[in-house]
């Protein structure tokens, strides 16, 4: 059974008397290549379990079967079910759940998996909630080696942004906290079925086992990101002014003295390196430096 041929794929729906739901974001892969190339991109280690999240009809779930050690898929659409029952039948390393990721226990559902080796996540996300899914995967704190993700084109362009390009922005600040993103490759619109309106792309973020940035209040680190960004043609000076009422005009033009900024500096030029020193003298100054 070809799962990348287009026929094939309508006469599964079809059998199942399924339509594409188009609000669980369901447009999926027809291009084997593609599907190749990610799941032996995803990550480096064969004795790895996967995390996949909306297997869809199984295409990409197959080849991570074959190619890894387990690998463990939540899919939200109920009636795609059977069809994984029949698509993936061969398989005894490939565990499906009727669940949305959002609502899932992550710490739950994988530590029998974190048990047995590393674990990392492959999907082909679906685009209404590509953001808060990623959060969710990085806020979890759990060690994945790799989180490899295809993408709308433009969103992988901010992820993988440096700082001071036109696409770089909080979200890219915030994930390089995380980890290191770095663009595989594009793959156009007429490669899914059905077709999105914009091109996709695979990235891949290698998640940092010991963070090289130790910021004294984590959440104040994000707060200063957020405000950083806040205000995008203002400068740092002023951003930060608003976004941190609590303290005067003066007050944080020392604190960007102190850290080396000019108060015309744009929060836009600034990488995680930079925001971190700059989050710590916020946090001094507002007394709240523990975590
Ligand atoms: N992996 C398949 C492929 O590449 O052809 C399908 C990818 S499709 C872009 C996204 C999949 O995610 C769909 O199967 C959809 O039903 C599923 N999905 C959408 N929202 C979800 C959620 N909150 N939790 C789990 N699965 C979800």
């Amino acid at each position: 059974m070809n799962l990348c041929d287009l026929k094939t794929v309508r006469q599964i729906m079809s059998a199942f008397h399924l339509t594409f739901r188009k609000e669980f974001g369901q447009n999926f892969l027809t291009d084997r290549m593609v599907v190749e190339d990610i799941a032996e991109e995803c990550c480096a280690d064969p004795d790895s379990t996967i995390l996949e999240i909306g297997p869809g009809i199984g295409t990409l779930t197959y080849e991570l079967a074959l190619r890894r050690r387990e690998v463990v898929a939540l899919e939200i659409d109920r009636g795609l079910i059977p069809v994984l029952q029949y698509t993936l039948g061969e398989f005894d390393n490939v565990t499906v759940h009727n669940q949305d990721v959002m609502q899932v226990d992550l710490d739950e559902l994988l530590a029998p998996y974190f048990a047995k080796g590393p674990v990392s996540v492959c999907a082909n996300l679906p685009y209404y909630i590509t953001t808060p899914i990623l959060m969710k995967l990085l806020e979890s704190g759990l060690p994945f080696d790799y989180i490899t993700i295809m993408i709308q084109s433009e969103v992988a362009d901010r992820l993988c942004a440096k700082a001071g390009s036109r696409d770089y922005g909080a979200i890219t600040a915030v994930l390089a906290y995380y980890g290191e993103a770095e663009h595989l490759f594009t793959v156009p619109a007429d490669r899914f079925v059905p077709a999105p309106k914009v091109n996709s792309a695979v990235i891949r973020i290698r998640l940092h086992k010991e963070k090289p940035y130790r910021p004294k209040n984590e959440a104040l680190l994000f707060r200063t990101i957020k405000a950083a960004f806040g205000q995008r043609r203002k400068t740092l000076s002023n951003a930060l002014s608003a976004g941190f009422p609590e303290l005067s005009k003066e007050q944080i033009n020392a604190i960007l003295a102190s850290c080396g900024h000019e108060p015309t500096i744009r929060g836009e030029r600034l990488d995680i390196a930079q925001f971190t020193p700059l989050s710590d003298a916020l946090a001094e100054a507002l007394g709240q430096s523990g975590s």
